[in-house]
C-alpha cells in the first residue's frame, strides 16, 4: 500500500479500497498533490478570511460566469448557505433570528422529483420545503414531468426560492424553472454539487439562469474534502459572507472588503450567523482554489479514456467467473464509465449484499458500489482506483466470489 496509508495504520483504523466513487463517507476523492502543498504553505500565514473570499469570489465568477461566489464548507453548506440569503436578504435582524422564521416568508419551492436528502440542507437554515407535481415519470404511469404551471401555482408570498437539483435525465427543464420563478421575482438555487465534469457546467446552470449554484470542492475537483463552490448573484453572496464569516467585529473599525460585502446596504453589524458552524480554514480556501485551476485544466476527455479503460480491465478480470454477469455502463450520463455487477445467488451460493458485506469487512475494507444490492446487483467506479487498487479489488471480488 502507498506511505500514505501509514498514518492510519498508525491510529489503527483500516484503509478503503474505493470502488465506490466520490463518496464523503470513504473519503471523498484524492486531493490533488498541488492543493495539498498549497495548504501546507498556507497554514504559515495569517490571512484576513473575508480577503481571500473576496478573491475566491473574483476566481469564481470568472470561471463560472455569476456576479460573484463564495467558498463554502462543502456542497451541502453551500445549500444551507444559499437557502439563509434568501431568507435573511441584508436584514440583520432576520439573520440573527435564524433558524427561526417567525414572521418572515420561508419557504422553499421543490420540484417532487427533486427532494433527495441533501435538501436537509435548506431546512437547516430554517426553510420549509414546499413539493409540487407527483412522482408519476419514475413510476412509470406514462404521465410525464413535474410541470412548470404546478411550480407556479405553488409559488406564493411565502416563496423564497425555488430549489432544483441538476442531473443529466432529471426534467423538468431547467430554463422553465427559471422562467416561472423570475416571472414571480423568486430566485433559483441549484444543486450541482456532483456535476462536474464536464467543465462546461461550471457556467451551463448559471447561464440557464440560476441565481445560486452549489458544486462540491471535493468531487472531481479534488479540492479538500470539506469545500464547496457557490456561484451567484452579489446581493445573496454578501448575504452569504455575513451569516458565514466570524463576526466579532468592532463597529468603529470593521472594514470588509467592499466587493464581498457592501456595508451602506447594512444596518449594523450581524452577530455570529447561522453559517458560522460551517466555517472553512484559510487552509481550505487556498486547497480549493489551486484544485480549481488544476480542474479546468485537466483533459477531461483523456481522462474519462483512463477511467473507460480501467473499468474494462476490471470487467474482463471479474468477467471470468462463473455465477455473475458483467457489464459496461458507459451511457454518457454518469461522470464515469462504471462496471456492473449482478449476481446469480443460485450459481454462486450467496447473494450480492452478502458479497458486498464481506468485502467492506475486509481489511483494507473494500467498497464498491452498492445502490442496486438489493437487485442483485454491484457496481465499481474507476475514479478513486488507482492501477495497482484496481487489480486488487478485482482479485479481491473474485475471491469472495468462491468463499
Ligand atoms: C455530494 C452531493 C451533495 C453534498 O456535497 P458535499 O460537498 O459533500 O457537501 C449534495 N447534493 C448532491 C446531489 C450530491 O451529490
Amino acid at each position: 500500500m502507498s506511505p500514505e496509508t501509514t498514518i492510519y495504520e498508525e491510529l489503527g483504523v483500516p484503509t478503503v479500497v474505493n470502488g465506490a466513487g466520490t463518496k464523503t463517507r470513504i473519503g471523498g476523492s484524492r486531493i490533488r498533490p498541488a492543493a495539498r502543498d498549497a495548504m501546507a504553505a498556507a497554514s504559515d500565514s495569517f490571512v484576513r478570511l473575508s480577503d481571500l473570499q473576496a478573491r475566491a469570489s473574483e476566481r469564481i465568477a470568472e470561471v463560472t460566469g455569476a456576479e460573484t461566489g463564495y467558498v463554502t464548507c462543502g456542497a451541502a453548506a453551500g445549500l444551507t448557505l444559499a437557502a439563509a440569503a434568501c431568507l435573511a436578504g441584508d436584514d440583520p435582524a432576520r439573520m440573527a433570528a435564524l433558524p427561526d422564521t417567525t414572521g418572515i416568508p420561508d419557504e422553499i419551492v421543490i420540484p417532487r422529483t427533486h427532494r433527495i436528502g441533501y435538501d436537509r440542507a435548506f431546512r437547516a437554515a430554517g426553510a420549509r420545503i414546499v413539493d409540487v407535481g407527483t412522482n408519476d415519470r419514475r413510476i412509470g404511469t406514462g404521465a410525464g414531468d413535474v410541470e412548470p404551471w404546478e411550480l407556479e401555482r405553488a409559488i406564493t408570498e411565502e416563496t423564497v426560492a425555488v430549489g432544483y437539483v441538476a442531473k443529466p435525465d432529471l426534467g423538468p427543464d431547467l430554463a422553465a424553472v427559471v422562467e416561472v420563478a423570475h416571472r414571480e421575482d423568486v430566485p433559483v438555487i441549484v444543486d450541482a454539487a456532483a456535476e462536474l465534469p464536464p467543465t462546461t457546467n461550471l457556467a451551463r446552470f448559471v447561464e440557464t439562469g440560476a441565481d445560486l449554484v452549489a458544486f462540491s470542492g471535493g468531487k472531481a475537483i479534488r479540492g479538500p474534502q470539506p469545500t464547496g463552490i457557490l456561484a451567484g448573484r452579489e446581493a445573496h453572496i454578501s448575504s452569504v459572507a455575513l451569516q458565514h464569516l466570524d463576526m466579532h467585529a468592532t463597529d468603529p473599525v470593521w472594514d470588509p472588503p467592499t466587493d464581498l460585502v457592501d456595508r451602506s446596504h447594512i444596518d449594523g453589524i450581524p452577530r455570529q450567523g447561522i453559517g458560522r458552524s460551517m466555517k472553512v480554514g484559510k487552509e481550505e480556501l487556498v486547497g480549493l482554489l489551486v484544485a480549481l485551476d488544476e480542474f479546468i485544466e485537466e483533459d477531461h476527455d483523456a481522462r474519462r479514456e483512463e477511467w473507460a479503460a480501467r473499468s474494462r480491465r476490471i470487467a474482463e478480470a471479474i468477467g471470468e467467473q462463473p455465477g455473475v454477469d458483467v457489464e459496461m455502463r458507459d451511457d454518457g450520463l454518469a461522470v464515469a464509465p462504471e462496471v456492473e455487477i449482478t449476481v446469480d445467488p443460485a450459481i454462486l451460493g450467496r447473494s450480492a449484499s452478502d458479497l458486498v458485506l464481506a468485502l467492506r469487512r475486509e481489511t483494507p475494507r473494500v467498497f464498491v458500489g452498492a445502490d442496486h444490492v438489493e437487485s442483485g446487483r454491484f457496481s465499481v467506479n474507476p475514479m478513486c482506483l488507482s492501477e495497482d487498487e484496481a487489480t486488487y479489488l478485482s482479485e479481491r471480488v473474485l475471491a469472495q466470489c468462491s468463499a
